[in-house]
């Protein structure tokens, strides 16, 4: 009896034996068809990427990095001693006197549309830019933030002094003015609201980017921000628009 059973258990081992070996090779070619279609799929997406580079390309609009509308301004490249000539808007905020008249359009096609924009913050200039971020700082270490950690969150939202965008005249921050009296201020979730929506599929009609896009946080360095409008020009804008780039892509497109 028991040597039956030691032939049996003998048996049952070798069988197991030659099932784990079929599976393991079943396993094997497996493995080998999945590698096979990933590196057919890595070799379509690189030719996909390529094609896709080169059409872009193609209807790149014919303009210079040096434009006046182009003007670079972010962690790593800061303002030198710009003075835009500037024009006041009824509210006292100022834009760079060539920008005005975009604004002005945009404000009129929001108004049709039926939203009111406001101008919360345009030109700015570096000792001012310097003011509001101490201001914000203290806020922040009156609310129990140590010096490292309120600065820090505060540059979350904010430049440092000769690297906003504000200097240069060609930005401006915008708020609808119904959602602004319901008491909203400069807040990711007018992305959200209605105007906020408008004014991201249509700013770019008249010349303007939403500057710091969802997603692009690590190419802009700065977080999302629905309400801050940089004039780049009509052409430009609706080129990044339309293969949703920021400035910081679109000026290595154009240096290619
Ligand atoms: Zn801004």
């Amino acid at each position: 009896m028991k040597k039956k059973i030691a032939l049996f258990l003998i048996g049952l081992l070798f069988l197991s034996g030659i099932f784990l070996g079929i599976e393991k090779a079943g396993e094997k070619s497996k493995h080998s068809t999945i590698t096979t279609t990933t590196s057919t799929t890595s070799t379509t997406t690189q030719t996909n990427k390529q094609k896709k580079k080169n059409a872009v390309k193609s209807e790149l609009p014919d303009v210079s990095v040096k434009d006046w509308n182009l003007l670079l301004v972010n962690a790593h490249n800061t303002v030198k001693d710009r003075q835009p000539n500037l024009t006041s808007l009824a509210n006292g905020q100022q834009l760079d006197e060539k920008v005005y008249p975009y604004y002005v359009q945009l404000s009129e096609a929001a108004r049709q549309a039926g939203y009111t924009l406001l101008a919360i913050s345009g030109y700015r200039s570096v000792a001012y830019q310097q003011q509001l971020l101490n201001n914000d700082i203290q806020s922040y270490l009156n609310q129990g933030y140590s010096q490292e950690a309120a600065k820090k969150k505060a540059l979350e939202y904010m430049t440092e002094p000769g690297t906003s965008e504000h200097h240069t005249g060609l930005a401006i921050d915008v708020l609808e003015q119904t959602w602004y009296e319901k008491g909203n201020a400069l807040e990711t979730s007018f992305g959200e609201t209605k105007a906020g929506e408008w004014l991201a599929q249509n700013a770019a009609t008249y010349g303007f980017i939403i500057r710091y896009p969802k997603g692009k946080e690590d190419i802009t360095g700065i977080q999302y921000e629905p309400w801050h409008l940089r004039f780049v020009g009509k052409e430009n804008a609706l080129y990044m628009a339309k293969h949703q780039l920021v400035l910081e892509e679109y000026l290595a497109l154009l240096k290619d």
